[in-house]
């Protein structure tokens, strides 16, 4: 097993989103990685500049956040082939290492384009170097740059310039190989670019202190919102059915919340929401977590000011419908 820490860069639509092939929203326009062996050591690095095929000019951020020019990638050679190679430099079974999510979802998506094989796992579990970073160093729910995350390390090396694919993946491998990964290593990502495409092949991901769930998709948001498989819970540690306390219920931003118990651990929090995968199917994405009173009280008095929402947004249907039949208070 090795090790791939990479980073992208890439192009988008110059003339704004109207007018991006919605196919290849992000063109891939460098590709940068450091490979290390299982005990961290760097064991070689690849970087390739990329001859854009879609987007002829840069996107002014682009632009101004790259040391390069258009004129510069035109020198580069066509995704095809710099993929093929950087998928040969990552070798059999690589643990793919990235600051942030979405590099992978964008190489896959830049495969598909070009119709080359998706070689990759699924479920395409991988590890996400800036959540680790903050599980480490933070309270694992902020996200520091690239580039602050460094600084704070006070890591005194300089490995290029920022935005630059192979700086970043160095700047990355270098974060990376500071994290306690006997503590931290099994927080492992989950790239969704790909779901599972039948019942059979849906997964529950156990990270220890929480379960991941994932739906296989549905053309109907409305059928994966009501999907049962999402809805009832089994305890992802001994696997017996849950009992409701708090039934399922959705806030403004379309997030499910429900809470539930096992006779033998005690409180367990759900969290659901359905997102849309690029192949245009909907599916479920749910989070169990063990949980106290302190955790139960919070989710009851959400459920609380959503019934309170729902309950304004209804009267205030009602007032603008009488407004409409000019009827007036007596
Ligand atoms: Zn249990």
């Amino acid at each position: 097993m090795n090790y791939i820490v990479f980073d992208l860069e890439w192009n988008q639509c110059p003339e704004g989103r109207e007018k991006q092939n919605p196919a290849l929203p992000f063109e891939i326009i460098e590709i940068g990685a450091i490979r290390l062996t299982e005990d961290l050591r760097p064991d070689g690095e690849f970087s390739a500049l990329i001859s854009p095929k879609v987007y002829h000019s840069l996107h002014y951020q682009v632009r101004r956040m790259l040391s390069y020019t258009m004129k510069d990638l035109k020198k580069g050679r066509p995704f095809p082939e710099v993929c093929r190679e950087f998928l040969a430099f990552a070798g059999e079974d690589p643990t793919f290492v990235t600051w942030g999510p979405g590099d992978l979802t964008e190489l896959e998506r830049n495969m598909a384009f070009y119709r080359i094989p998706n070689p990759f796992p699924m479920p395409f579990l991988y590890l996400d170097a800036q959540k680790l970073y903050s599980l480490q160093n933070q309270d694992g729910k902020k996200r520091l740059s690239l580039e602050n995350a460094f600084r704070e390390l006070g890591l005194d090396k300089e490995e290029g310039h920022f935005h630059r694919a192979i700086a970043d993946a160095r700047y990355t491998s270098d974060i990376f190989q500071t994290i306690d990964l006997k503590r931290f290593g099994h927080y492992k990502s989950v790239d969704l670019y790909r779901i599972p495409d039948s019942r059979a092949k849906e997964y529950h991901l156990n990270f220890g202190t929480y379960e991941k769930y994932v739906t296989r998709g549905f053309t109907e948001r409305e059928s994966a919102m009501k999907n049962k498989d999402l809805q009832q819970a089994r305890c992802y540690i001994c696997g017996k059915p849950l009992t409701k306390k708090v039934r399922w219920f959705v806030d403004n931003q379309g997030h499910a919340y429900g809470l539930f118990s096992c006779p033998e651990h005690g409180l367990i929090k759900g969290r659901f929401r359905v997102r849309q995968a690029p192949s245009g199917l909907y599916y479920g994405i749910r989070i169990l977590k063990q949980t106290d009173e302190k955790g139960a009280a919070r989710i009851r008095l959400r459920k609380e000011k959503e019934a309170e929402r729902m309950r304004r947004k209804a009267e205030e249907a009602k007032k603008e419908e009488r407004k409409k039949d000019g009827w007036q208070a007596p």
